[in-house]
């Protein structure tokens, strides 16, 4: 019988789910299409921590360490060995130990159930989102500019967030206030709330004392929870100030946690805090943990044991303090944010600069900055200043899930040295001086 030769199935992109045709799915793969095509470029583009405080050979330390506390907890050699090589629990083998970090480190009180460890803070941001949202009633709001994490999570389970602009200063509650009412008006439900409070990816803003206060007494009187994800407060120099949960008295606080910044984002290990009570119709209690394990079974089945041991094993060299082991990474993020603030200051002196409309907020940490200027921040703007100026930023209209942002661009400061930042900067102020001429 002679063979048919068959055309291969081809696959109509519309009959997909709608999700991958959002451009915030795409926009990392644009910047790291960039950064490869122009090598010698300094990039002010990925939030990646610096690698120089990386060692290979302390992963082995780390992980020969977590075995010899389950030997001292009284593991047998078989419960050691599936500790490492057999699937785990599904909420986390390491609870205990995420448990009493977030008691040293964030005065976060809660007990090993009502933690979930997660791949990354990405996974719990999905679970959460799962689990919280219902149908298309539910409305979930976001602090905007906001992280595409949250927009591409919430996107994939059919989620359209709706944006609480940021002001000059960063997060106002009153802001929040009007929001939900319009979502009330359009007979929605405000479910949640997504904010980064400390030293916010991407704008680098930070929720003052008092907003924060005024937001745990919002969310009561309008009942609905706040979603708070913080990776940066334990890498930034100085005191920070209390986290949402820390301060939350009726468990209206999700906390989403990663140790991507604080330990190595290799890892991919992060985690939830989830102690709010869910009752079912029997009057059943449980927590929401327990919904959100459900959840996991069916997407990742458990975080890898291997990446928790070495997770583990961290904390355990730090007694739990995740704070002291970042002690000179937060120094050197300090310093890093420190230069770059002082060599815009020195590229762009005044009068000049309010002239040529540039303006930039100055974080205390964190990993970014937001720099203002006077044209289009856009892809074909980001082309030019990789090809003719070699520097590379991130266009800030990527964070806007509704629309803005156009004339801002995101740097982030985190993996580079002081000379990349010293040249860095200098491009960049050739770049926006060619720019805004081109433009006038
Ligand atoms: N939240 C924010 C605000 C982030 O900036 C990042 C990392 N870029 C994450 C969450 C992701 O964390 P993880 O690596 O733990 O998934």
């Amino acid at each position: 019988m002679a063979l048919v030769e068959m055309a291969p199935v081809t696959l109509r992109k519309a009959e997909l789910h709608a999700s991958v045709g959002d451009p915030v799915l795409d926009t990392m793969n644009f910047l790291n299409e960039i950064t490869h095509r122009y090598p010698q470029a300094v990039s002010f583009a990925p939030g990646r921590p610096y690698d120089g405080f990386f060692d290979v050979e302390e992963i082995f330390r780390h992980i020969r360490r977590y075995l010899d506390h389950l030997v001292e907890g009284g593991a047998t050699p078989g419960e050691i060995r599936d500790a490492l090589f057999q699937y785990g629990p599904t909420a986390g083998q390491i609870r205990e130990l995420v448990a009493d970090s977030l008691r040293k480190d964030e005065n976060i009180d809660v007990r090993p159930e009502a933690v979930v460890v997660t791949v990354g803070c990405q996974e719990a941001m999905f679970l959460a989102l799962r689990a919280l949202f219902a149908g298309p009633q539910d409305a979930l709001l976001v602090s905007s500019p906001c992280y595409v994490g949250i927009t591409g999570a919430a996107r994939l389970l059919g989620i359209e967030p709706t944006a609480v602009a940021e002001g000059q200063g960063g997060f106002r509650c009153a802001d929040l206030e009007v929001a939900l009412a319009a979502e009330k008006a359009r007979g929605r439900r405000p479910r949640a709330f997504y904010v980064v409070p400390d030293h916010s990816n991407p704008s680098g803003s930070t929720m003052p004392l008092d907003e924060r206060h005024a937001l745990l007494d919002l969310a009561a009187r309008a009942d609905f929870l706040i979603l708070e994800d913080s990776p940066y407060r334990l890498v930034s120099p100085g005191r920070q100030l209390p986290t949402l949960k820390s301060l939350d008295t009726d468990r209206r606080v999700v906390h989403l946690g990663s140790y991507s910044k604080t330990l190595f984002p290799g890892a991919r290990v992060g985690f939830a805090v989830a102690d709010q009570l869910v009752v079912d119709e029997d009057g059943r209690q449980g927590l929401l943990a327990d919904e959100l394990t459900k959840i996991k079974s069916m997407v990742t089945v458990n975080t890898s044991p291997l990446s928790q041991a070495a997770v583990a094993g961290m904390l355990l060299a730090a007694d739990g303090r995740t704070s002291e082991l970042n002690t000179e990474t937060s120094a050197y993020y300090g310093e890093a944010m420190r230069a770059i603030l002082k060599r815009l200051d020195e590229c762009f002196p005044e009068p000049g600069r309010s002239a040529l409309g540039v303006r930039w907020n100055e974080p205390a940490g964190g990993f970014f900055l937001t720099v203002d200027v006077p044209f289009p921040a856009d892809n074909a703007a980001l082309v030019r200043s990789a090809e003719e100026h070699g520097v590379i930023w991130t266009p800030m209209s990527y964070f806007y899930p509704q629309g803005g942002g156009e004339h801002s661009l995101r740097l982030s400061v985190s993996y580079l040295t002081q000379a990349d930042i010293a040249e860095g900067t200098a491009r960049l102020a050739r770049f926006i001086a060619s720019e805004a001429a081109r433009t006038r």
